[in-house]
């Protein structure tokens, strides 16, 4: 079998190589998404996106290979990475095999019991906090579609030393854990979700099918900041997030969003725009076709990133990763000409291919 045709074989031979096994260029990290978004096909409805709905972000920046920090590592770097990086690519391929539109729930709707027991679950697994949300249509990216309209949102938390090093070896290592654990969590909870009757598919651990910040907001587990990356009372920006479509119909629903208010604080503080090495934050976030607001320049951000050691500064240097949400929260007295926005909801409707 040719490694292009084999995403997991390809990724863990370019983590331990620098290369795909036969000597060619970095895959690129967008058509390995793709091979694993072909599993969706598998089912005959799928919930789709409406048409103003963005594409997912590109990940490949056509850099040159010598370019990519990712590409170029020493072996030493390599062989650290590599316990990371294969379980994370083992874990998606393991996931995007589940979406083979065959598994038939038997039931939709989840006990309290249920509910406390999946949480419990999660919280053991290395979940920081996990809520719920029925997924807007405008949240699903272009030419994408998931196959159940609800989704579990749960968030790790990345620590704050490596972090507080980007961009860096050191502070990509970190974000490789963080998906790491993100898919392998993802991929027990569905197990054990399904094992009690429910349909449960979990999100790609990177890349994903569905707006992870946009679902997170709505969902109530923080805010969106001026940096595009969600904001939690927890952890500030140091988290990743992952999601679980499922067809459960009385999730624990949050009705209010008690975190808007960090939106107000960014309209003062500005700090990630100003250090942005590549000058990819908008001074303002600008309103998009979809609805939702474009925060970043990702072609710029892009190329950085990938020269860089998947730059995380923007997160790191963030506030609220830095000293805490509440003590944030403690010290500021409001903006009131703060502009103010909000993600609008689409309705829901499943149509076939
Ligand atoms: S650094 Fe400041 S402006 Fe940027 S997201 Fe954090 S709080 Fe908002
Ligand atoms: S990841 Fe780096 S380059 Fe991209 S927006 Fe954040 S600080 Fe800027």
């Amino acid at each position: 079998m040719a490694f292009s045709e084999n995403p997991l074989l390809e990724r863990i031979s370019y983590i331990i190589f620098g290369n795909d096994g036969e000597g060619q260029e970095a895959p690129s990290i967008d058509a390995t998404l793709e091979v694993m978004d072909r599993h969706l096909e598998n089912f005959e409805t799928l919930v789709k996106p409406v048409p103003e709905s963005k594409p997912r972000t590109s990940f490949d920046s056509g850099l040159p290979k010598e370019e990519v920090t990712l590409g170029s590592m020493t072996l030493k770097q390599r062989l650290k990475m590599l316990p990371q990086a294969a379980p994370l690519f083992i874990n998606m391929l393991r996931a995007a095999q589940g979406y083979d539109g065959k598994f038939n729930p038997r039931k939709t709707h989840a006990t309290p019991e249920f509910i406390a027991e999946l949480e419990a679950r999660a919280y053991r697994a290395g979940v920081k906090d996990i809520k719920y949300v029925k997924v807007p249509r405008n949240a699903i990216f272009k030419g994408k579609g998931i196959p159940h309209e609800y989704a579990i949102v749960f968030t790790v938390e990345m620590d704050k030393e490596p972090l507080d090093t980007s961009p860096s070896f050191e502070s990509q290592f970190e974000v490789m854990k963080g998906y790491k654990r993100m898919a392998v969590i993802g991929n027990k909870l569905a197990r054990f979700m399904k094992k009690s009757g429910f349909a449960a598919y979990p999100g790609m651990a990177l890349g994903g099918v569905t707006d992870y910040a946009h679902l997170a907001e709505l969902a109530g587990l923080g805010a969106i900041g001026y940096h595009g990356l969600l904001i939690t009372p927890g952890e500030g920006s140091r988290l990743r997030i992952n999601t679980i479509y499922t067809n459960i119909e009385n999730l624990p629903l949050h009705e209010e969003n008690e975190h808007l208010w960090v939106r107000d604080f960014c309209a003062m503080c500005k700090k990630c725009i100003r250090i942005c090495p590549a000058d990819a934050i908008f001074a303002e976030p600008q309103p998009r076709g979809d609805g939702g607001m474009q925060c970043i320049d990702h072609a710029a951000c892009r190329d950085y990133f990938s020269r860089n050691y998947g730059c995380a500064v923007c997160l790191a240097i963030c506030p609220f990763s830095q000293v805490g949400y509440e003590a944030v929260k403690k010290r500021f007295k409001g903006n009131p000409k703060a502009p103010q926005f909000v993600i609008p909801v689409e309705s829901i409707s499943v149509t076939r291919h």
